[in-house]
């Protein structure tokens, strides 16, 4: 098949082209693994180790964790929810200090803020008993919101959408309402990619007389926000995915400073009242972000992030993003050339404005098609219906990796169809 070898031939020469022009490619190396055969594209799932956490995390072990014992609380890990979160805040977030604390996981930080978000707009206003959230949000989110209505006798507010995008202006404009407590949105799609329009959307539940909370799992150190720019509300994000901060490290909550003496989360911890250490007979809640904290930090989980966010200092977030909409472009254009032709169909949008750092990729055999590649070291993920995800971390992904990982694509679903 000449005709085919030619574009494949084309599409090798601008992988190396894009790879040699790109001013982020020096950061590859840092991370563990670079160096090896294996196409990664689950970045957005579980973020490649840098190669620097290692020596962290014993560094940590060795001189913190046991030279200085239980004074370690006292001299830093105390601070370190907030001291780490205020730099999420600045590198990733547009967010000002003291406003951003790394807490318990996502699940848990979304119910704090969705329960106390909800709680203060029925108190000033018993008629905001809705909570408006995507048909087609990850489903953590979807659990939480119907647990908290039927916790708080409140409505659920379901807004359908195209599974290949997600909620949009009209979309949301038509769901919200002088009812509407809270809207809970999805910055990026965790399904389709589909990257929402933050200030646009925050202006419309504003407009309403809703609050804002904002999943960043899937846009948090890939996609630059201005939460205070937004005028958002609230934010919870992942550290596993973009932030590279290891299985299972604990998410970052943001609390604008105007609602944070108003907001009441409902796990009442010691930790997250107003003297830790007095041990009185009454909860009251610490002022600022310490109130959304409820027990002991999870501090080892945290050390592993702190060597991305220098990368991600280094590079710029703008910078981050310039080459995730060249790795995804770049993707799509792959795909049109070599899948396309196989029966497979973009599930993400075209437009890189409205598109995140993944591509979607449709057909019948993604199912098959995944495990295959799993077998082969090409590490994509698959969501239903059919859809395989290809993750595109901007500091540890190259072009010709992509390119790589896209032509195992293509053999499999050859072999799988
Ligand atoms: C990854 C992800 C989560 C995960 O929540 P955990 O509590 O960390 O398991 C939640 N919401 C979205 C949108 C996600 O992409």
């Amino acid at each position: 098949m000449p005709h085919h070898r030619d574009a494949d031939d084309g599409l090798a020469a601008e992988a190396a082209s894009l790879d040699a022009a790109d001013p982020l490619a020096r950061h590859r190396d840092a991370f563990v693994g670079a160096e090896s055969a294996l196409v990664y594209f689950d970045g957005n799932s579980l973020g490649r180790p840098p190669r620097a956490t290692a020596e962290r995390l014993s560094r940590f072990v060795t001189d913190e964790w046991g030279g200085r014992l239980i004074r370690g609380w006292d001299e830093a890990w105390m601070q370190l929810p907030f001291a780490i979160g205020d730099r999420i805040g600045a590198i990733a977030l547009g967010a000002a200090s003291g406003q951003t604390v790394i807490g318990d996981s996502t699940t848990v930080l979304l119910y704090k803020l969705l329960r106390a978000a909800l709680d203060a707009q029925s108190a000033a206003d018993p008629d905001r008993v809705e909570i408006v959230v995507g048909r087609d949000d990850f489903p953590t989110d979807r659990y939480l919101v119907e647990g908290i209505a039927a916790e708080r006798g409140a409505r659920v507010v379901w807004v359908d959408v195209d599974t290949s995008r997600g909620v949009d202006a009209d979309l949301l404009r038509a769901a919200v309402g002088p009812r509407t407590a809270v809207v809970l949105l999805s910055h990026v799609s965790y399904r389709s990619g589909y990257l929402a329009d933050g200030p646009g959307l925050t202006a419309i539940a504003h407009e309403a007389g809703a609050l804002v909370l904002w999943d960043l799992c899937h846009s948090a150190g890939s996609v630059p926000m201005d939460l205070d720019a937004w005028g958002a509300d609230l934010a919870v994000g992942c550290t596993y995915k973009y932030l590279n901060g290891g299985p299972g490290s604990p998410a970052f909550a943001y609390v604008a400073s105007r609602h944070q003496h108003r907001l009441v989360q409902p796990v009442q911890g010691w930790m997250g009242a107003a003297d830790v250490f007095s041990m009185g007979p009454v909860y009251r809640p610490a002022d600022g972000m310490r109130r959304f904290l409820s027990g002991t930090p999870p501090v080892l989980a945290m050390i592993a992030m702190q060597d991305t966010l220098d990368l991600l200092e280094d590079a710029g977030i703008a910078a981050v993003r310039t080459k995730s909409v060249a790795l995804t472009d770049f993707a799509i254009r792959v795909a049109d050339g070599i899948l396309s032709p196989l029966g497979v169909r973009l599930a993400s949008p075209r437009d890189a404005a409205e598109r995140g750092g993944h591509v979607t990729l449709s057909h019948p055999a993604m199912r098959a098609v995944t495990a295959r590649l799993w077998r082969d070291d090409v590490i994509p993920d698959y969501r239903d219906p059919h859809g395989l995800r290809i993750g595109l971390s901007p500091l540890s992904t190259s072009f010709i990796e992509t390119l790589t990982g896209l032509r195992a694509v293509a053999e499999a679903v050859r072999a799988e169809s």
